[in-house]
């Protein structure tokens, strides 16, 4: 029986192979402003259509390398522990399209009825990884929330933790 530590290098080679295959069979695309326009549009019309004029409601959406784009939603779980984010519905359907995602943003409307953009949290940082650090994530502007300020995945990641095996 291998030992722990040969069993712990094992699984850190699975770990590295599984994460750079996507990153080889993938293209690095840059969206258009059109593009990214799309996206904000595609978040802001779901959150409409899907919630009418409720506040406090939140969407996703991505664009994939082929142009078209995919939102997405989740509800309030009843156990807050088994709550996912509003991205993980459009990125599980990316990888079942295999396509990959050049750009994401989680767009949500407040009591006040402003769409304010939410930056992707770890758990998305960490899976939109897999599209390599190139896609575009919406993060909001500084001095204005509702205002969508474009930036690569690895400006917000600069410290990745596979960073060590490059
Ligand atoms: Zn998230």
């Amino acid at each position: 029986m291998a030992s722990p530590k040969v069993l712990a290098s094992v699984n850190l080679l699975v770990l590295r192979v599984s994460w750079r295959l996507p990153l080889t069979h993938y293209s690095s695309q840059t969206p258009t402003t059109a593009d990214l326009e799309r996206v904000v549009a595609a978040c802001r019309e779901l959150i409409e259509t899907r919630f009418g004029g409720e506040p406090d409601y939140g969407v996703a959406a991505v664009l994939l390398g082929d142009g078209s784009i995919l939102t997405g939603t989740s509800p309030d779980f009843p156990n807050p522990s088994t709550t996912v984010c509003h991205e993980t519905e459009p990125y599980l359907a990316a990888f079942r399209l295999n396509q990959p995602i050049l750009a994401s943003l989680c767009l949500h409307r407040t009591e006040d009825d402003y769409f304010v953009a939410l930056s992707p949290c770890g758990i998305c940082q960490e899976r939109l990884m897999m599209h390599g650090p190139d896609p575009f994530v919406g993060v909001p502007e500084p001095e204005d929330s509702t205002q969508v300020r474009w930036i690569r995945l690895d400006k917000m990641m600069p410290y990745y933790w596979q960073r060590v095996f490059d």
